[in-house]
């Protein structure tokens, strides 16, 4: 990442302009939803805080020696505290090995940086142990924490900290940003809306879905669609099937394709992408009733929330059964 998102304008002018008139605080608490790019924020902003020849605008150089190490992930003076594993604990011996870093100078002179992320990865003894370093930090020190959940946090953390707030992006910014980046492989303005759509807003959280995005894999359920249209596969069995896969990407890709459908009734060949895609999706949504296929999108929104809570099996079964239907439901209209 060369810039801050376009999304965190304000953050970064926030920040930059406290830097020039030497008024940073010493502790930050970088926080608001996932996906939005808050740790790439804290990297930047790290990296601009070291470079030595910082821009006008307060980016970073990208071409001193300080920003050379930081692009080969080797500046010293950046420490980064994550969990050892995903979902474990940032250790007390972590927080104590950091605070004997802090309290040494600097090598390249300048600032000592410390990154933790998540804070709330910190259990009680590590967060007691950051405490005094939070309220009395060695000078030239900035130690930012990234956090998703406020409440996770001991309150006594949260009052040693400045707050800097990060929403989630609007949907016309979020969504030209998101097709910008998947015009590189095989994206459009409708898929980017898709995926937004799925990953409640978070623009790298979609970003991330997109590129899991396995064409064999979607071409492997396209397929098994169509089989279930002509009755040749039980929608129960499927379910199970698809439940074997990756998730959530099945119940991803029944998203954006039901979404795509609307589209193409709507509007004939709005939708971008392969064309033998768009003929099979096509062909599986003609003569279905519009207002049917809105509601069968949001069952499967309602779904997918669910499924994160529930035994997914049932769930999956049904909507794939409602499917089924809606294609019997098509067919007997024909006949
Ligand atoms: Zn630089």
């Amino acid at each position: 990442m060369t810039k801050y998102y376009p999304w965190q304008q304000t953050q970064w002018h926030n920040l930059a302009e406290r830097l020039v008139q030497d008024s940073l605080p010493h502790a930050l608490l970088l926080h608001g939803p996932a996906g939005i790019g808050k740790s790439d924020f804290a990297d930047h902003f790290a990296h601009a805080l070291l470079c030595q020849q910082r821009q006008d605008d307060g980016q970073a150089c990208g071409h001193c020696s300080s920003c050379l190490l930081f692009a080969a992930d080797n500046h010293p003076d950046i420490h980064l505290l994550e969990p050892e594993k995903e979902g474990g604990v940032v250790k007390i011996d972590q927080i104590r090995a950091l605070i004997a870093s802090l309290a040494l100078s600097s090598h390249a002179g300048g600032y000592k940086i410390a990154i933790i992320r998540p804070a709330e990865a910190m259990n009680i003894a590590s967060a007691n142990a950051l405490l005094k370093t939070l309220e009395e930090p060695p000078s030239q020190t900035l130690i930012m924490l990234v956090a998703e959940q406020l409440s996770r946090l001991p309150a006594t953390v949260r009052s040693r900290c400045q707050r800097l707030h990060f929403q989630l992006p609007d949907t016309a910014s979020a969504q030209s940003w998101l097709a910008q980046c998947l015009t590189e492989t095989e994206g459009n303005v409708g898929e980017a809306q898709s995926l937004l759509t799925i990953a409640n807003g978070a623009p790298l959280t979609a970003l991330a879905d997109a590129d899991r995005d396995l064409p064999a894999l979607r071409q492997k359920m396209l397929n098994a669609l169509v089989e279930l249209s002509e009755g040749r596969i039980d929608p129960v069995k499927l379910a199970a099937e698809w439940l074997k896969l990756e998730q959530p990407l099945p119940i991803k890709y029944m998203h954006r394709w039901v979404s795509d459908m609307i589209r193409l009734q709507q509007v004939p060949g709005s939708v971008e992408g392969k064309a033998e895609h768009q003929k099979v999706l096509h062909s599986l949504s003609e003569n279905i009733e519009l207002q049917k296929l809105y509601n069968y999108l949001d069952r499967i929104a309602e779904s997918q929330a669910l499924m994160t809570q529930l035994n997914p099996l049932p769930i999956m079964e049904s909507l794939l059964i409602q499917w089924a239907n809606i294609l019997k439901q098509k067919t007997n209209a024909q006949g």
